[in-house]
C-alpha cells in the first residue's frame, strides 16, 4: 500500500508557488493578493479561513480577511463582493460557506467576477471546466487530480465511483475523471444517498473517490483488492479524550481498508491539504491572468 501524503505533496506544491512568486518580487512585479470573505463564527470556517490566510503569508502572497459580523445582511455582502470585484489589487477571492441561513449562497456566488473567482463555484467557470477550456477548477477536486497525477496513479480506462454529488466536490469530480487526459479517461460511475446497493459498485471500482461526511462509512469489504481510495470526508466526531473534544474523521475506515487498498489517502494529511495548495495555485493563476 502507497500512502498518498497530502501533507508532503501540499508543501512541494506551496514551495513551487513561493519560487515564483519570489522571481516575480525579483523583476519589481505585484504579488498575487487573495481575499476571503467569512461571515459569522463557525468554528470549522475559522479554522479553514485562518489556514488559507496563513499559507499565503508563508508563499509570499498578500492576503486580505474580511470577518464580518453574523448578522451581516446579504445587501452588505452583495456589496462587499462588488468592492472586491472592482478592487484592481485584489487577484481573486472566495467567499467562506456555509453562509448564514438569511444569505442566498447562489445569489451570492453569482456576484463574483468570475475572473476573481479562484473557488471555481461560478456556473461561467463550471461550464468552462465541463468543456475542458482552462479556468479556475474547484480546490478540492483539482487537489485529488494533482495527488493522482504526482503519484503517477493510473486512470486510464479504470471504473471510479464517486460518492457524493456536490456542486463543490463530488460533482465536478465526476467530471474531471472523465475528462480526456491523464489523469482522467476514467470510466465514471456517481452515487448518492438514492444509489441502491452502493457497495455493488464500490466493489467492482477500481478508485473510489468518498465525498459524502459520514465517518467510517466505506469498510474493508466494500471494496476490491488492491482499488485507489480517495478519502474526502472531514467530521468532527465528538471525543472527550482529545484536548478540543472532539477527532477529524474520514469517511474511510482506514485501518482495516488500508490493508487491502493499492493507494490511499489519509485523514488528516490527505485531500485538506491539497485544497489549500490548489486554491493558492488558482489565485497565481488569477494573478497572471491580470496581467
Ligand atoms: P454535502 O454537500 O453534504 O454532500 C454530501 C453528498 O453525499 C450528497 O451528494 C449526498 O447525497 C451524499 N450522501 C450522503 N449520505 C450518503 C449515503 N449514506 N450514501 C451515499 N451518498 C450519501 O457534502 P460536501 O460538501 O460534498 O462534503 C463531503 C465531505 O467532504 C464532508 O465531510 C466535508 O467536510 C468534506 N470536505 C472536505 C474537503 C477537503 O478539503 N478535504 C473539502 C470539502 C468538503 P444527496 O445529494 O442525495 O443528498
Amino acid at each position: 500500500m502507497i500512502l498518498l501524503d497530502g501533507k508532503k505533496t501540499s508543501n512541494q506544491i506551496k514551495e513551487e508557488i513561493a519560487d515564483k512568486v519570489s522571481q516575480m518580487k525579483s523583476r519589481g512585479e505585484r504579488t498575487p493578493h487573495l481575499a476571503a470573505v467569512l461571515v459569522g463564527q463557525d468554528g470549522a470556517s475559522l479554522t479553514y479561513v485562518g489556514s488559507k490566510v496563513r499559507s499565503c503569508e508563508r508563499i509570499g502572497f498578500e492576503s486580505t480577511l474580511i470577518h464580518l459580523d453574523e448578522a451581516t445582511s446579504e445587501e452588505t455582502l452583495l456589496d462587499q463582493i462588488d468592492q472586491l470585484n472592482n478592487d484592481p489589487n485584489i487577484d481573486g477571492f472566495i467567499v467562506q460557506l456555509p453562509l448564514p441561513k438569511h444569505i442566498n449562497e447562489e445569489k451570492v456566488l453569482m456576484a463574483v467576477d468570475p475572473d476573481k473567482d479562484v473557488d471555481g463555484f461560478h456556473p461561467t467557470n463550471f461550464g468552462k471546466m465541463a468543456l475542458d477550456m482552462e479556468t479556475f477548477i474547484p480546490a478540492t477536486p483539482y487537489g485529488i487530480m494533482e495527488l493522482l497525477k504526482r503519484y503517477e496513479v493510473d486512470t486510464q480506462g479504470k471504473h471510479t465511483v464517486v460518492i457524493g454529488r456536490s456542486h463543490i466536490v463530488g460533482r465536478p469530480m465526476s467530471i474531471l475523471m472523465s475528462r480526456k487526459g491523464n489523469p482522467g479517461n476514467a470510466t465514471v460511475t456517481l452515487t448518492h444517498s438514492r444509489t441502491q446497493n452502493i457497495e455493488q459498485y464500490t466493489r467492482e471500482a477500481d478508485i473510489v473517490i468518498s465525498a459524502l461526511g459520514v465517518p467510517n462509512f466505506l469498510t474493508a469489504d466494500m471494496i476490491k483488492k488492491d482499488a485507489v481510495i480517495i478519502d474526502v470526508g472531514i467530521t468532527r466526531v465528538p471525543d472527550t479524550n482529545h484536548p478540543k473534544g472532539y477527532v477529524i474523521t474520514g469517511d474511510v475506515d482506514f485501518e482495516a481498508v488500508k490493508e487491502k487498498a493499492s493507494y490511499i489517502t489519509p485523514v488528516p494529511g490527505g485531500v485538506g491539504p491539497m485544497t489549500i495548495a490548489m486554491l493558492l495555485q488558482n489565485t497565481l493563476l488569477a494573478r497572471k491572468r491580470h496581467g
